[in-house]
């Protein structure tokens, strides 16, 4: 669809003024000349018919001749003297053999026609009156050199024949168009002498008779009035096209305009990019240069406007594309695309090139505002040479649309940050891509068939080795892929918000297991689940948990909500009070993944949480272990004094099960003990108690 209205705007914008310029000179051109011929074939068509109706005569001196003849009266030219007009008689060597009145004829001749008809005469021109040269006829005239005048003696040779055999016919032979030459009204208003010549007595002889050829004033005065209204109508067509011409580069910068300009930026816009930036990929010469795609993104753009105003907000925005114009010069292409995104054409010969370019670009438009550290993240998409059999070649299906998409793609891995950055898109980053449409595609129904499920992973006590609790974690059983992590899954699902139907499902999957294993005699221990911070936002989510658990029949207290160290920096009093809630409800409430990133020492002062979840990274590597080591005491000691349970996840080793152990932490969580698992091997666990090891023999 896009592509098809990108179509159609090049098609409009692609004839430039210049074009309709040449187009409507053309145009003019073809219509003087078509009105030209007009003119001069209207003209013709008068002199032929006079010239004709004067051959008519002398076709019936022929005549009276030719019945002299045929009564017997053979070669008796004086019968010519009926008509007393000057003429004479040729024989065919030439020779005059009689002759009546002045002979004033000349010795050429030339063809008088129509032009473009085909119909015309053949005369001589008389050698007193030199009208054809000045005359009208020299229109007729000009076109001719002596050295035609055997191809015109021919052409009246053989036209005497033809009305010597059809004496009253038409006349018809072939004429070459004449050459126009100025009019010349004075003759034209007199008699013009021509001598016509007819073939008599079987074409023994040539009868050649003077004729007067002349236009009345009714004529000229029509072809003046003819000449006088193509003058006019030419100037009006004139001034029509220069108007239409004025009109047309008018609209088309207008069009143009409001096609490609941003109104944000007063710059350009995406739709001048798709078009421009396509047609710039598509240029043989450009098919040996490597170009990039980027998505620019104005990181607090929306904040800033939030927090200003809209209209300040647009000035920085036309602040930042005048930097980028500028910055990048000629060669590279830039528009606003939305709000906060630019989107650039730049060409490349490196990829680290490319990115230190574009470090020092972001470090430019850092400056944008004095007092205000802006930032800005770019994704990258690189096109590359179009390559077939090792050789160079024209790039035809460029699709920007999906380029700009892999670049925006490449971006939004860095959502998370509002520090500045560069990202490259990449195979990875597709595949990346790809997996989050199939989870986003699969969820739902993964949720409706139960693909979700749920593992446990036990925690023991590091002194008795006694099963204390377990925590609850996701897999997904896919059909299409097979056995997997939350890590790749939890993320999506935090992203796309489906968390809070996973958070959920595990809680009352879970709810519904303890009841189960209860039924059965298990001795069950709590249970944790983690409950995503996302999640917390919601005001009733206390009673969610407790309508949940309630509905499985599962104890409370049997029940533990997780929350991540993270959902401490969100709204503290609603935390406070959701928490307040489970406990009242008589859950257990514990804080997870506690030092990793943030610290919430003073989260834990406000709120009272069962138990303190010491991350796994405590328990990772030997770097600095002294150091860890004194935290994590610290750590227990201050939820020891806090009436707070501790818990150490990640726990591989004996020794770090000791060190816990003299510390007096409650709970080990880790694959010392444990991996997650099955529900039903949990259940096995549970009907152990105590979990025996081969280091640690319990007494
Ligand atoms: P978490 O809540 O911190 O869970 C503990 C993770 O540490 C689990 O990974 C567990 O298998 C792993 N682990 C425990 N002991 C050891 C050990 O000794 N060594 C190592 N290398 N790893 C250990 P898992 O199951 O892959 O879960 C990863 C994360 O996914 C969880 O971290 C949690 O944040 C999230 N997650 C898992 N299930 C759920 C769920 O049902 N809901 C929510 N909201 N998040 C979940
Ligand atoms: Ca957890
Ligand atoms: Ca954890």
């Amino acid at each position: 669809m896009a592509r098809e209205r990108e179509k159609k705007i090049s098609k409009i914008t692609r004839g430039s003024a210049w074009l309709s310029i040449v187009f409507y000179f053309i145009a003019y051109h073809v219509v003087v000349v078509l009105l030209l011929c007009v003119v001069a074939v209207m003209f013709y068509n008068m002199l032929f018919s006079k010239i004709s109706s004067e051959t008519g005569s002398i076709k019936y001196l022929a005549k009276i001749y030719e019945a002299s003849v045929r009564m017997g009266d053979d070669g008796n030219l004086d019968v010519l003297n009926t008509d007393n007009r000057p003429f004479f008689v040729k024989d065919l060597n030439g020779n005059i053999v009689y002759e009546k009145g002045r002979n004033t004829c000349s010795e050429e001749g030339i063809n008088i026609g129509i032009p473009f008809i085909g119909r015309e005469v053949f005369v001589y021109e008389d050698t007193e009156e030199d009208y054809f040269k000045e005359g009208v006829l020299g229109f007729a005239l000009l076109s001719f050199s002596d050295k035609d005048a055997d191809k015109m003696q021919a052409a009246a040779d053989a036209h005497s024949e033809h009305l010597t055999a059809e004496p009253a016919g038409d006349d018809n032979v072939s004429f070459s168009a004449p050459a126009f030459g100025l009019l010349n009204f004075d003759a034209m208003a007199d008699e013009i002498p021509v001598w016509l010549p007819v073939k008599v007595n079987g074409g023994r002889y040539t009868l050649v008779a003077k004729v007067s050829i002349g236009m009345d004033v009714d004529d000229i005065e029509l072809m003046v009035a003819l000449v006088e209204a193509f003058i006019l109508v030419n100037l009006l067509i004139f001034v029509i096209l220069i108007f239409s011409v004025i009109r047309n580069i008018k609209r088309q910068k207008e069009i143009t305009d409001l096609l490609f300009k941003d109104d944000d930026t007063e710059g350009r816009n995406w739709m001048w990019f798709l078009v421009y930036a396509e047609k710039m990929l598509c240029k043989r010469r450009n098919a040996g240069r490597k170009y990039a795609l980027v998505n620019l993104f104005f990181v607090k753009y929306r904040n800033y406007c939030v927090v200003h105003s809209l209209e300040a907000g647009k000035q920085v925005l036309r602040h930042v594309y005048h930097t980028l114009a500028g910055y990048l010069g000629k060669k590279a292409m830039v528009a606003h695309v939305s709000s906060s995104s630019f989107a650039l054409l730049l060409e490349y010969q490196q990829p680290d090139e490319l990115k230190y370019r574009l470090e020092q670009l972001i470090k430019e438009l850092e400056k944008t505002n004095n007092g205000h550290k802006f930032t800005f993240q770019a994704g990258v998409a690189l096109i590359d040479v179009c390559l077939r059999r090792g050789r160079v070649r024209r790039r035809k299906n460029v699709n920007l649309e999906k380029d700009y998409n892999d670049a925006c793609s490449a971006r939004e891995t860095m959502e998370h940050s509002e520090d500045s950055g560069i990202v490259f898109y990449d195979d990875k980053l597709m595949e990346e891509q790809k997996w989050i449409d199939a989870v986003n595609e699969h969820q739902e129904k993964a949720l409706r068939n139960e693909e979700f499920l749920v593992y446990y992973q036990p925690k023991y006590s590091p002194d008795t080795n006694e099963l204390k609790g377990a925590e609850a974690l996701i897999r997904w059983q896919s059909p299409e892929y097979g056995f997997v992590s939350p890590g790749r899954i939890i993320p999506i699902f935090e992203r796309n918000g489906f968390i809070t139907e996973i958070d959920h499902y595990m809680i009352s999957h879970v709810a519904r297991d303890q009841r189960r294993w209860l039924d059965k005699g298990y001795k069950c221990v709590p249970v944790s689940v983690n409950v995503s911070r996302a999640h917390f936002i919601e005001e009733d989510l206390a009673e969610q948990i407790r309508d949940m658990v309630d509905a499985a029949g599962a104890p409370r207290e049997l029940i533990e909500i997780e929350l991540t160290e993270s959902a401490f920096f969100d709204d503290k009093n609603a935390l406070i009070s959701t928490i307040n809630r489970l406990k009242e409800y008589g859950f257990l409430v514990s804080m997870d993944d506690f030092g990793a990133g943030y610290s919430s020492l003073n989260s834990l002062k406000d709120m009272a949480l069962d138990v303190l979840k010491l991350d796994a990274e405590f328990f990772r590597g030997d770097a600095d272990s002294e150091r860890k080591e004194i935290v994590v005491s610290e750590a227990i000691r201050l939820a020891k004094s806090l009436n707070m349970r501790t818990v150490a996840e990640g726990v591989e080793e004996k020794d770090q099960v000791d060190f816990l152990a003299e510390q007096g932490c409650d709970m080990i969580q880790g694959y010392y003990f444990a991996k997650p698992m099955p529900g039903s091997e949990y259940a096995d666990r549970m009907s152990m108690g105590t979990m025996e090891t081969e280091e640690k023999e319990v007494d």
